[in-house]
């Protein structure tokens, strides 16, 4: 039998929703919306794409959004500056920074410069290591989605093998860790893995987080798997020019092994921006003195 479809823009609209009610009860409550702010430096087109995405789901969500256009040519001193600037501003609740930025820019001094109670991207050493201890800490937003569609499934987490193909900071470590904090047996795989197949194919729940188009085909799935499919790559453009996007798994092989599959596009994708909304709602929260994990994990 083909597998379910995990509908991630469904899913994600949930989360919207969900978040529009906590907005507005916050509102009421104290005379003002959460404020997200989102810094970008440079004129890098695939970032400003994310940005105006973020500012507009903000704008229908009720949070008050600010965007910080930073030129290519700014200054480490000036973007410090300006992230100093919102950790100080109560009506601020979430810092981001877009990354990339230029290259002359040390990245890591920004990302550690944000304040850790505004870090709603998960992405400062302090987040980090208090998520790693199961601290309350911001989570990057991909892996929390990733979350929320493996519990859509109905599949209970606990003591299923979870296996993670894919080792980076934004994706791979985040969702191994939160699959093991919710008691999954957890195995992460990468370039150098031995018998990357095989491995992969004692997963209950299996989350590809690679880059390369299609390259986990039907011979890496166990049959009743739930697949998680993070993969966004382009594999040409149609004659109008729309992007063709394609994930790491190959879906028509997979779907008729698994029980549960995310498309792409369609899956994992629409969450990132939907749970980046969640936790900005989350930080607000916390800045008043309610609300438990930011991270979502355990909700
Ligand atoms: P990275 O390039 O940072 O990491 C890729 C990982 O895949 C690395 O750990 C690498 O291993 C591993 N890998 C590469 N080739 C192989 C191979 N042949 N066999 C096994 N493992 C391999 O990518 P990201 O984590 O940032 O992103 C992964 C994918 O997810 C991309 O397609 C990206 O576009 C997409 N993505 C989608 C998002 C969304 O919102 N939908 C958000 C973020 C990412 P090693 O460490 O050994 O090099």
């Amino acid at each position: 039998m083909a597998a379910s479809i995990i509908d991630g823009r469904a899913v994600a609209k949930e989360v919207r929703a969900e978040v529009a009610g906590e907005v507005e009860a916050f509102r009421k409550a104290h005379g003002y919306p959460p404020g997200l702010a989102v810094i970008i430096a440079g004129d890098d087109p695939a970032s400003r794409v994310y940005v105006s995405s973020k500012k507009k789901m903000c704008e229908n969500l009720g949070i008050h959004s600010e965007e910080y256009a930073m030129p290519a040519s700014t200054g480490q001193e000036e973007l410090i500056a300006t992230i100093r600037n919102l950790n100080n501003d109560k009506r601020i609740h979430g810092v981001l920074v877009q990354l990339p930025l230029p290259n002359h820019l040390d990245e890591g001094e920004v990302l550690e410069t944000i304040d850790p109670r505004k870090d709603v991207d998960g992405f400062h050493p302090v987040s980090v290591g208090n998520f790693v201890v199961g601290k309350e800490a911001f989570v990057p937003c991909t892996p929390l989605g990733i979350m929320r569609l493996i519990k859509k499934t109905g599949m209970e987490i606990k003591g299923k093998r979870a296996v993670v193909v894919g080792r980076s900071n934004i994706v791979g470590k985040p969702v191994a860790m939160l699959l093991l904090a919710q008691h999954a047996t957890v195995t992460i795989c990468h370039s150098r893995t031995v018998d990357l197949p095989g491995v992969c194919r004692e997963a209950d729940i299996l989350v590809a987080a690679i880059g390369r188009p299609e390259m986990l085909d039907g011979s890496y799935i166990k049959p009743g798997a739930v697949v998680i499919d993070v993969g966004v790559n382009e594999v040409g453009r149609t004659e109008e020019g729309k992007r063709i996007l394609v994930g790491d798994v190959k879906f028509d092989e997979a779907k008729e092994i698994a029980s549960h599959i995310t498309p792409v596009p369609g899956g994992v994708g629409p969450m990132t921006i939907a749970m980046l909304m969640r936790s900005t709602m989350d930080a607000a929260w916390r800045a008043v003195g309610k609300g438990g994990c930011g991270c979502s994990c355990k909700s």
